[in-house]
Formats: C-alpha cells, sequence, structure tokens
C-alpha cells in the first residue's frame, strides 16, 4: 500500500494547505484518537475490540462498505463496544485514478451498508448514530472529491500520526516507536484492522494503551 503522504508524522505546513480536512483534534487534555482502517476482518477485528477494552479505550474504525457485508456481525460488534464508525468508501479505491462522480457513488454504497447495519444494531443508544466520517483509502482524494463529500455532509478525517503498521519491510518495534515518539495529545493515529498489518500492529497496540495509560492519557473516539 502507497500513502499519498507518507512521513510517520503529518508536517504542520500540509496540515495548512488542506485546513478543512481533519488531521488532529487539538486538546490541552491529553487525549489520543486511535483510528483503525480497511476492517471488519475476521479474527482481527475481535483481537482489536478485546485490547482496546482491557484499557477502556475508544477508537474509530474506518470501515470498507464490501467487508462490512462479508462480515456483519463483526461490524455490530464493533458497534455494541460503543466505537465510532467511519466510512472507508465500498472497496477501498484510489481517488486518484477514480472519477469524482464514480467516487462519491462508491462511497455512498459504503454509507447505506453502514447506516442500515446501524440501525439493526441492538444496541439501543447507537441507533441515532449515522456516520459522517470518511477517510479516502491511500490517503488519496482530489479537491473536487473532498469538496462534493464536505458538501454531503462528510467530514475528512486524515491523521497526524501513520504506524507504519503494514509495512512488512519494518520491524514491529519501529512500528510502536512510530507512534510512542510522535503522538502527541490530540493526534489522531492510523493503524490497520486487517490481517496484513497484524504482525505489527498486534505488536504495536498493547504497547501504545501501555506506555500513553501510563502517562496519564485516555483514549477517545472522534
Ligand atoms: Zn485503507
Amino acid at each position: 500500500m502507497r500513502y499519498a503522504l507518507a512521513p510517520v508524522k503529518i508536517p504542520v505546513i500540509v496540515k495548512k494547505i488542506f485546513p478543512n480536512y481533519i488531521w488532529d483534534i487539538p486538546s490541552i487534555d491529553n487525549v489520543i484518537y486511535l483510528t483503525f482502517d480497511d476492517g471488519p476482518t475476521p479474527e482481527i477485528t475481535n483481537w482489536v475490540l478485546e485490547t482496546l477494552k482491557t484499557y477502556n479505550a475508544k477508537a474509530t474504525f474506518f470501515c470498507i462498505g464490501n467487508n462490512i457485508e462479508k462480515h456483519p456481525n463483526i461490524f455490530q460488534n464493533i458497534i455494541a463496544e460503543g466505537h465510532t464508525i467511519g466510512n472507508h468508501t465500498y472497496n477501498h479505491i484510489k481517488g486518484w485514478k477514480t472519477k469524482t462522480k464514480d467516487y462519491l457513488e462508491n462511497t455512498i454504497e459504503a454509507e447505506e451498508i453502514i447506516n442500515s447495519q446501524i440501525q439493526n444494531s441492538k444496541t439501543v443508544n447507537q441507533k441515532s448514530l449515522i456516520s459522517t466520517l470518511f477517510r479516502p483509502p491511500h490517503g488519496q482524494i482530489t479537491l473536487e472529491q473532498g469538496k462534493r463529500l464536505m458538501a454531503l455532509g462528510y467530514k475528512i478525517i486524515m491523521w497526524d500520526v501513520l504506524s507504519f503498521d503494514w509495512d512488512k519491510s519494518i520491524s514491529k518495534e519501529t512500528c510502536l516507536n512510530n507512534v510512542t515518539n510522535k503522538a502527541t495529545p490530540g493526534s489522531i493515529i492510523v493503524f490497520h484492522d486487517s490481517v496484513k498489518a497484524s504482525k505489527n500492529m498486534q505488536y504495536a497496540l498493547p504497547k501504545v494503551l501501555e506506555f500513553f495509560s501510563k502517562k496519564g492519557y485516555t483514549f477517545k473516539a472522534i
């Protein structure tokens, strides 16, 4: 996977060039916003949910519509645990290679699946929750696509720190250090809820939760 913007920590200048996108949530409180892209995924998602629960942590899951269709029960587990759902398109398309009309249709297809699953949820307090968060797969989104999605009411959620968990050329220790060295209060951090990223993610996530919990941080959903 190639990211459009691939430093571990997004430079301030990039955030200023794209001020309409959300890169972090500045706060005086010690809060970290963990995000998990590409699920729901059998085996991996339930492990992530259990691990988060151990630390009383909430997170945001940017799910792929097609994966929700394949694994609705796992998706329901995410909702039941009180995490936030975001849209990550129907089948992980690349914005720069997709016509805006097709990009919007693909995103709306995922939106319909997400919202119908939320409506089906047995968790009463989640029923009114309609997802308005969007993260572009591969970090690729054109200005026009971003503008049109925001006109539809979406918030475009980028990130502050990439863990690089999907990158098999880095060690699991490097993945962990990417997060512990670069995250600051209000950081939005990218992990992946996928088999591909699992070796690094399953090593780093519990240690990230432990590291920041000890420093007095809490983990919230966006
Ligand atoms: Zn993705």
